[in-house]
């Protein structure tokens, strides 16, 4: 399917075709005809789906008809609410683009900067509102924001947004636009408050679901352990004696990796098998079964001698160096968290790795948990968010909360 066959107007293939897009991705072919015969959608997608542009592009079409309309006259046809700053600034880029040939005006709104910009900007008149939910909330109650033209809402990330505890900001903001507005909301995953919300908002929605290319178990916990390369060795040893108990595999990148790793574990009084290329076939098979009929509960092995082996149910694994093909990861860790059973898989990435993660989590299309808390970090002074943000967060609190999202408490950051 190409553009064209969503029969997008000549402006909007134009600026497609400049921004590089060959083919529409698998969200943009299933949501953009729902979207242009103004149904409403809940689509399950993740960011690197290609989502923006599958609510952004039908928007723009929707509005094209009326791009005549004199600046001063502009009022608000779309609005687009997100959790964060740097989403709503990243959505309001991709619609700049788009509507490069189109005379649609659009902004961004987000707390924690000066308001009278942004004022000034709204005064002039625009189409489309991207915006985090307290500054849209202020603005709107300075009445600098008028939510009556409406006519498509998108709420994107919605599962972030009620995590965020936007859950009442995001409910007031669906009131204050007409009743019979198109909405389309965007969620990574889909929890029950996420349903719940969709059941009180949306009309009739299409549903619209696109997994990932490489998706990881889900049954398995994902954590990430920033630390030096030569601390490795005491990371792990620290791990295996507080965190990570059971049947555990433990993956290196070379056989030479894997003999160093064997010796040390073995010397501190650990049960340990390896396997890899190098050794005998009766010694991979006696490895194998001690580890099978568990009297030992840890195996290192390298990948090449790992695939194919029948080594199920395992509690974890641990990613001692991170693969350099993304693709492994999914791999290593789909060992684990198999047939029903929470798994859980633990990657010590050291400073010449972070590029293995970048592209594992382009793959995935997740971003894996960092633990912060552990003896050996990569940079000391990097201590957990929680620690930094009690001092400098406040300079910037005043500005960056509506009265309403003040008042709820809940919140993760
Ligand atoms: P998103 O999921 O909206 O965050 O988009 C992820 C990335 O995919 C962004 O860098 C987009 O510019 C890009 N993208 C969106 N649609 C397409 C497409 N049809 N073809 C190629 N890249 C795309």
């Amino acid at each position: 399917m190409s553009f064209k066959d969503l029969k997008l107007n000549k402006p909007l293939l134009r600026a497609v075709a400049e921004t590089g897009y060959d083919n529409p991705t698998l969200i943009q072919q299933q949501a953009i005809p729902v979207i242009l015969e103004q149904k409403d959608i809940i689509a399950s997608a993740q960011t690197g789906t290609g989502k923006t542009a599958a609510f952004a592009l039908p928007i723009l079409q929707l509005l094209l008809d009326r791009q005549d309309a004199p600046k001063r006259s502009k009022t608000i046809k779309a609005l687009i609410i997100s959790p964060t700053r740097e989403l709503a600034i990243q959505i309001s880029e991709n619609f700049k683009s788009y509507s490069t040939y189109t005379n649609l005006r659009s902004t961004v709104i987000f707390g924690g900067t000066a308001i009278e910009p942004q004022i000034d900007i709204l005064k002039k008149g625009i189409d489309i509102l991207i915006a985090t939910p307290g500054r849209l909330l202020d603005l709107h109650k300075q009445d600098i924001v008028n939510l009556d033209y409406v006519e498509t809402l998108v709420l994107d990330e919605a599962d972030l947004m009620l995590d965020m505890g936007f859950i009442d900001d995001v409910k007031k903001i669906e009131r204050l636009c007409p009743a019979n507005k198109q909405t389309l909301l965007f969620s990574a995953t889909m929890p029950y408050k996420v349903e719940q919300l969709a059941n009180s908002i949306l009309k009739q929605p299409t549903r619209i679901e696109v997994s990932p290319t490489s998706s990881a178990a889900k049954s398995v916990s994902q954590l990430l352990y920033y630390v030096p390369k030569r601390n490795k060795i005491e990371l792990c040893l620290h791990l295996l004696r507080n965190t990570i108990k059971g049947t555990i595999l433990i993956f290196r990148r070379t056989k030479f990796g894997v003999d160093k790793l064997e010796k040390t574990l073995l010397k501190n009084g650990y049960k340990v098998e390896s396997f890899h290329g190098d050794k005998s076939q009766s010694q991979r098979q006696q490895a194998l079964n001690n580890f099978k009929n568990n009297t030992v509960n840890i195996l290192i092995a390298t990948d090449v001698a790992a695939r194919g082996l029948d080594i199920n149910e395992l509690d974890a694994v641990i990613n001692f160096d991170m693969p350099n093909v993304p693709e492994t990861y999914v791999h290593r860790i789909g060992r684990t968290g198999r047939a029903g059973k929470e798994g859980c898989s633990y990657s010590l990435c050291s400073a010449d790795e972070k590029n293995y993660v970048t592209a594992i989590q382009q793959l995935t299309q997740k971003q894996i948990t960092v633990e912060h808390e552990h003896p050996y970090p990569l940079d000391p002074k990097a201590k957990p968010e929680v620690h930094r943000s009690k001092k400098t967060g406040s300079k910037h609190k005043k500005g960056r909360k509506s009265e309403a999202s003040k008042k709820k408490k809940k919140r993760w950051y």
